[in-house]
């Protein structure tokens, strides 16, 4: 077997481990199992390529695989849950950088008058898309990580304006293609950026983890291209794997929160705050009590449904939530979770949590599982989530999270919020639920008040 056929037969492989980490991860069974696959895929996949015959620059590239591993292993171990979304915007734009930079390299090492029509094609598509995808991540991570507002930003004429700069890209990106000019390519270069980061601005809020899964798909569209530059059947498939994954779990993403994908880019959705403190609009309030007598509510409950949203990871609760619902266990109460699709700030993002806290799979229930309960059960106990609890989502028509799925929790016959006040969720609109008679709050930490609750039940 010659060696290039030895080394297509391993990118094989990794490609096989590729696709069972993406199946692997669907479901959080069998998630780990996928992670490990996609290692090894990878591992196999680095190694056949040192194999490759007429690799240069040995010395620089294991230098630049050394900084990887020094700035991605400590990161990856020791980013917070919750910090999750804008890690991966960071690296994911990187990955976008990446592939624009092997674009304009390439176009710029061969004699760009010979190349043909389709390869100056692939380069300009990597170098557009690869940079979009890098301003556009930069951007997404400055507001995640409160670098800048997390809100829209908008001002007059934007959504002109962007227009505007998208055709002056694609007709640089024409002329380009007939003149071969390298100096128009690195004019492109920087207007792709400028594209990248204002396509970004007015986009906000709930919005932010739907947007990073689309440019995770930019990514790997533009990793696709610069694989047809490079002749790299792996960077080809490994792109084009991401670019459909990242598609599909955009629609995913929309769809579980009840919009469109336009209606996520263009509408500037999340300016809205009100409330505040522990009293409603118009000073409406809220009924509140004591952890020892819900825990006797809990204690003598039949069925009791934890929802967790995002809360719960900010306090880091999935430890003392799991502590709870054993106790309530032993007692005879029945204990499931109602993991709403888009709870938290990321796809998967209880079951991740709630998986680390050794809670049984069996215990998980999908929304469309769940729902059906809701009615029989006593308590529904809503640890940190707000919006996918929110029953705007179906009674009021111009609500902005109208028509997104939610857990019925407003079905149970007692509703328990934990959550530090009556603020709302990330889409800013307030919860009518929480004002609802049968609504109880337990302000504080919902960590606190987890404790507490495990304590009074024991003691009832
Ligand atoms: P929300 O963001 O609606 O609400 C979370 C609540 O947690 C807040 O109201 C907050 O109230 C409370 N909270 C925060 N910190 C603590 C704490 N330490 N202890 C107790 N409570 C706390 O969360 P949901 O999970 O219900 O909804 C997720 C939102 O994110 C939805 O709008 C969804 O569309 C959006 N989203 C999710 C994505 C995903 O993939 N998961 C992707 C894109 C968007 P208070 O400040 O009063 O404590």
């Amino acid at each position: 077997m010659s060696r290039g056929t030895a080394i297509d037969l391993c990118y094989l492989v990794a490609f096989i481990g590729f696709i069972l980490a993406l199946k692997g991860l669907s479901s959080p069974r069998r998630a780990r199992m996928g992670n490990i696959a996609g290692a090894i895929g990878m591992l196999i996949a680095i190694g056949a390529t040192f194999g490759r015959a007429g690799l240069g620059h040995l010395a620089l590239i294991l230098v630049a695989m050394a900084i990887g591993v020094v700035i991605g292993v400590p990161a990856a171990r020791l980013v917070k849950m919750t910090a999750m979304p804008q890690m991966v915007a960071i690296f994911n734009g990187v990955g976008g950088g990446a592939a624009a930079v092997v674009s304009i390299t390439e176009f710029i090492s061969l004699d760009t008058k010979l190349l043909a029509t389709y390869k100056v094609l692939e380069v300009l598509f990597g170098v557009i898309v690869g940079c979009v995808s890098f301003s556009g991540s930069a951007i997404a991570f400055a507001k995640l990580q409160e670098l800048m507002t997390g809100r829209p930003v908008t001002y007059p004429g934007q959504q002109f304006i962007n227009a505007v700069i998208g055709a002056v890209v694609l007709a640089l990106a024409v002329t380009v293609l007939v003149t071969s000019s390298t100096a128009l390519l690195w004019v492109l270069l920087v207007l792709a950026l400028v594209l990248g980061a204002i396509f970004v601005l007015p986009i906000g809020g709930a919005d932010v983890p739907v947007l990073i899964s689309l440019l995770n798909a930019f990514t790997g569209l533009a990793v696709a291209a610069s694989g047809f530059t490079l002749n790299s059947n792996l960077l080809i498939v490994g792109g084009t794997l991401v670019g459909a994954s990242g598609i599909l779990l955009t629609r995913m993403m929309s769809k579980a929160m009840g919009r469109s994908l336009p209606n996520v880019l263009f509408s500037a959705f999340g300016s809205v705050v009100t409330a505040t403190g522990t009293e409603g609009p118009e000073g409406r309030s809220v009924r509140t009590s004591t952890p020892e007598d819900i825990g006797v509510l809990m204690a003598y409950a039949r069925k009791v449904v934890i929802v967790p949203g995002y809360g719960l990871a900010v306090a880091q609760a999935q430890h003392v939530a799991k502590e709870l619902a054993d106790e309530l266990t032993k007692r005879g109460v029945e204990v499931f979770y109602a993991i709403h699709p888009v709870a938290g700030r990321m796809p998967g993002h209880m079951n991740v949590l709630l998986a680390e806290a050794n809670v049984p799979y069996q215990e998980l229930k999908e929304m469309d599982d769940a729902n059906p309960q809701m009615s029989t059960a006593d308590v529904a106990l809503v640890v940190g989530a707000n919006d996918t609890v929110n029953p705007a989502a179906i009674t009021t028509p111009g609500s902005p999270i109208y028509g997104m799925p939610i857990i019925h929790a407003d079905a149970a016959e007692h509703v328990l919020f934990l959550k530090r006040s009556i603020r709302p969720g990330f889409a800013g609109i307030d919860n009518e639920l929480l004002y609802d008679p049968k609504t109880v709050m337990l302000f504080g930490d919902a960590k606190d008040t987890l404790q507490k609750l495990v304590s009074a039940v024991d003691a009832a």
